[in-house]
């Protein structure tokens, strides 16, 4: 008993246009015909908002009993919402590729090393590889990166020594085997 007086307390009519309306805690009730459309009118109007926001909107100025399940009923068969419904990607697109045609209009370079690689007679060369790849016609290019300032001395011809020119040269086998792999 109690417990019903405390509940019509909660209610009260009002006057809005002239017009006698039925209110629980200052907000409209509506009546059972009238639910599905102000439903539709909000959900519509907002731009097909997910249940959960349509559902405090409509709480914001309004009561029914029910109301949660009218709203998700609603938004859960509204063709629109289907439609273009947002997945739940955990992960982003890849953007589209830019395809290049034209040979050597763009070059891909890498530099990767640094190897060491050790010769018959126990001498070791330091080294990083430049690769080069042009991505129209998938060529690829591979040289070594002279890390070493008398290398780089070398193959500039500044100090070109003949020893040590044959043994760079002694170790071309390798880097063309390491060409192969790579590519
Ligand atoms: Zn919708």
């Amino acid at each position: 008993m109690e417990k019903l007086a405390k509940e019509e307390g909660k209610y009260s009519t009002q006057l809005v246009e002239d017009t006698k309306v039925l209110c629980r805690e200052n907000k409209l009730v509506i009546p059972k015909k009238l639910q599905h459309r102000a439903v539709q009118w909000y959900h519509h109007y907002l731009q097909h908002p997910g249940h959960t926001r349509l559902e405090e909107t409509l709480r914001a100025t309004m009561h029914w009993k029910g109301m949660r399940n009218t709203v998700r009923a609603y938004v859960k068969k509204c063709r629109s919402c289907q439609v273009n419904k947002r997945r739940t990607l955990k992960y982003g697109k890849l953007p589209t590729k830019i395809v290049i045609t034209q040979p050597w209009e763009c070059l891909c370079v890498d530099l990767i090393g640094p190897y060491t690689l050790r010769g018959k007679d126990g001498s070791e060369i330091d080294f990083m590889c430049l690769t080069m790849i042009d991505p129209a016609t998938s060529w690829f290019e591979i040289v070594k990166f002279p890390i070493s300032e008398h290398e780089f001395d070398i193959l500039k011809g500044t100090k070109g020594q003949k020893g040590k020119d044959k043994h760079i040269q002694s170790m071309q086998p390798y880097f063309d085997k390491m060409s192969a792999t790579v590519g």
